[in-house]
């Protein structure tokens, strides 16, 4: 599978000769343009398998490189480097080291899915992009994003009650991300409900908020999906080999951390 795009060299690796002739001809300059060749010995030849068991990736082997997902992908519209194509290429062949070249720009997917609606093979390529944002952190190469956060601050919710409180959730949110509560677009999102909603719709609302409320017969669900998702998490771990090193690091943070963990 050949790479075309000259973007894709990295400028590192090119080389020119400001004066340079050869066999009598002048090729200065870009004429004498040469891509450095390297060698890349570190393959993780698991990745296609272990982006494959993280939810989205599921389909990554079925991408034949035709490029349709990163010509119609919003974010490389405005940043050419944003290269959902190159990336699958990259897990297929596992080349890690490289795709973690471009960890600081994977996370900018903003799942407008124009590229899923534009693969012909249903590779789902937004879905993979996701996986691969999730591998990042699983695997330790980038800190907690913000979605991670705000994904456990919602899950948590529906596990504890059933249903989920949008001031209560946004307030977790900001608190573990560290962000002051009194944003301005928030404050005049609440100054708008306090103007157009009715009256009893706000004070429900606020209710909700302080009481959080449960949904009816909720601890019975509430089992059967814990349990579920802790098998589903187990299997992933499992598959991008992280058991033993979860399981020592909760060891050595003692039994608090282990039940902490186990919400996550
Ligand atoms: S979902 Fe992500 S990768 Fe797909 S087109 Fe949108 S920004 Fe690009
Ligand atoms: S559009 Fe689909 S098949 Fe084509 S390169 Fe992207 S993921 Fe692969």
């Amino acid at each position: 599978m050949p790479i075309h795009e000259v973007s894709l060299i990295r400028p590192e690796n090119l080389q020119t000769h400001e004066q340079l002739v050869v066999d009598g001809v002048d090729v200065s300059g870009h004429w004498s343009t040469f891509i450095q060749s390297r060698a890349i010995t570190d393959y993780n030849e698991a990745m296609q398998d272990e982006i494959a068991a993280l939810p989205g990736g599921e389909n990554v082997h079925r991408c034949w490189q035709c490029g349709s997902c990163t010509n119609s992908c919003t974010v490389n519209a405005i940043n050419p480097d944003f290269n959902p194509r190159y990336w699958i290429y990259l897990i297929r062949l596992g080349m890690e080291s490289e795709i973690l070249r471009d960890k600081e720009i994977i996370w900018q997917c903003v799942s407008c899915n124009k590229c899923t609606y534009a693969c012909p093979r249903d590779v789902v390529p937004e879905g993979v992009m996701k996986a691969l944002s999730h591998w990042m952190e699983l695997k330790g190469h980038v800190p907690k994003s913000p979605s991670m956060v705000f994904d456990e601050v919602f899950s948590e919710q529906v596990f504890a009650r059933g249903k989920i409180e949008e001031g209560r959730v946004m307030q977790r949110f900001f608190k573990r991300t560290g962000q002051d509560l009194r944003q301005p677009w928030l404050i005049e999102m609440v100054k708008r409900m306090l103007r157009h909603l009715p009256v009893t719709m706000l004070t429900k609302l606020g209710l909700a908020t302080f009481v959080a409320p449960s949904t009816s017969g909720w601890s019975r669900a509430r089992a059967a999906i814990e349990e579920y998702v802790h098998e589903q998490e187990h299997n992933r771990r499992r598959a991008l080999g992280l058991d033993g090193l979860i399981e020592a690091a909760r060891r050595d943070a003692g039994p608090a951390a282990a039940g902490e963990g186990a919400r996550s």
